[in-house]
């Protein structure tokens, strides 16, 4: 009888002890770490791994927060030979990739989006096709789907036509995940964001950022100017949710990881009216004004939801986050920061 109580809390005693021994073995590597993604990855990833073994790397220096907890290199991703240096003297394992333009600001610099987002995919990829690290993990974005693409409940598979220098760039992306693992056998991992919202680290340019400036608004103006239209639904996600299926993902054995181009993510979908709403319950008398600019007609080839069964059954992925629980979040901890900084 003792014998069958201990034995599955002996199994997963050595499951525990397995993981953190695995983890202990990694040193992970992230590009773009001072965006908005990385800094909050960069974080998360630090308290599972340890700190000296995430080292974080952007053209430009961090929050505090990632600046005094562990390494912090210079790297601009460009520079092929300077990242092959920096992945030798750490003994870097696994690489996370963030560093591109973003929709809103590459459809302004067109040359630089394509040049960027493709090089520095291509100087990733070929670090592990070279052997030099074990695991990547490149986000992609519903930027991959196009006016053609079934607007509700997008499939994982159906028609990608994008109409964004940016959105190609990432259906370009996928398709080398792909060709990688299958003709190189490269572990790479990938997710196709929803728009991101956090209150950690600013947006980076991209047509869902309304959805993070608005919160900041609301707190120190008690109005918005929305550059998107007031019926304009997206899928959108709360930045834990987020951080948490990349390390998911990433952390998956490698055999449930059945999608190697990229896996959609649902999310929670909601237009910048809905949004208002939510955030008038935290703020009775939020104002909210829609003066649609160019983003429009990007956000307007968009999905409005997403279906992501094939994260669900492949890998586990369960959403957290719903519109009322990120509203909430979100107003809490903005609140908090600014009383610190006034
Ligand atoms: P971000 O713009 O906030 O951060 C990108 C970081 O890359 C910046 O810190 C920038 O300084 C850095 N960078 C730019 N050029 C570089 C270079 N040459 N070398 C090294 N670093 C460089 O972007 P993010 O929101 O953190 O997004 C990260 C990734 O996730 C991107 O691939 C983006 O396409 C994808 N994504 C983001 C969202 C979102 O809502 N944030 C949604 C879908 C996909």
């Amino acid at each position: 009888m003792l014998l069958q109580i201990n034995f599955p809390i002996k199994v997963l005693d050595n499951i525990i002890f397995v993981k953190i021994f695995k983890r202990m073995q990694e040193r992970i590597l992230i590009i773009g770490s001072s965006g908005q993604i990385g800094t909050e990855l960069v974080i998360e990833l630090r308290k599972i791994y340890g700190n000296e073994n995430v080292i974080a790397s952007d053209i430009r220096q961090s929050y505090d927060e990632v600046m005094n907890s562990g390494p912090f290199e210079i790297l601009d991703i460009m520079d092929e030979k300077l990242l092959r240096n920096i992945v030798a003297k750490y003994k870097v394992t696994q690489v996370y990739l963030l560093a591109a333009l973003l929709s809103a600001t590459a459809e302004q610099n067109i040359e630089l989006g394509w040049e960027l987002n493709m090089r520095s995919h291509s100087h990733v990829l070929d670090l592990a096709k070279d052997g030099l690290v074990k695991k990547i993990f490149w986000p992609s974005s519903i930027a991959v789907f196009g006016s053609t693409t079934p607007m509700e409940n997008t499939p994982q598979y159906t028609v990608m036509e994008p109409s964004t220098v940016y959105g190609i760039t990432k259906q370009a992306g996928e398709r080398w995940n792909e060709y990688y693992f299958n003709k190189f056998g490269v572990d790479v991992r990938s997710i196709r964001y929803p728009g991101l919202i956090g209150w950690k680290a600013a947006p980076g340019g991209g047509t869902t950022d309304y959805a993070v400036d608005i919160f900041h608004k609301a707190i120190t103006d008690g109005k918005y100017e929305c550059f998107l239209a007031e019926n304009t639904g997206l899928p959108m996600m709360y930045m834990p949710d987020a951080i948490r299926a990349t390390i998911e993902l990433m952390e998956a054995p490698a055999e449930q990881v059945k999608i190697r181009s990229s896996y959609n993510l649902a999310g929670v979908s909601f237009t910048p009216k809905i949004l208002s709403e939510e955030i008038s319950k935290h703020i009775p008398n939020f104002k909210m004004r829609y003066q649609p600019d160019f983003r429009q007609e990007i956000a307007s080839s968009w999905p409005s939801s997403i279906n992501d069964t094939h994260a669900q059954n492949d890998w586990g992925w369960k959403l957290k986050y719903n519109l009322e629980k990120m509203t909430s979040d979100m107003m809490r901890n903005l609140t908090e920061k600014y009383k610190t900084i006034a």
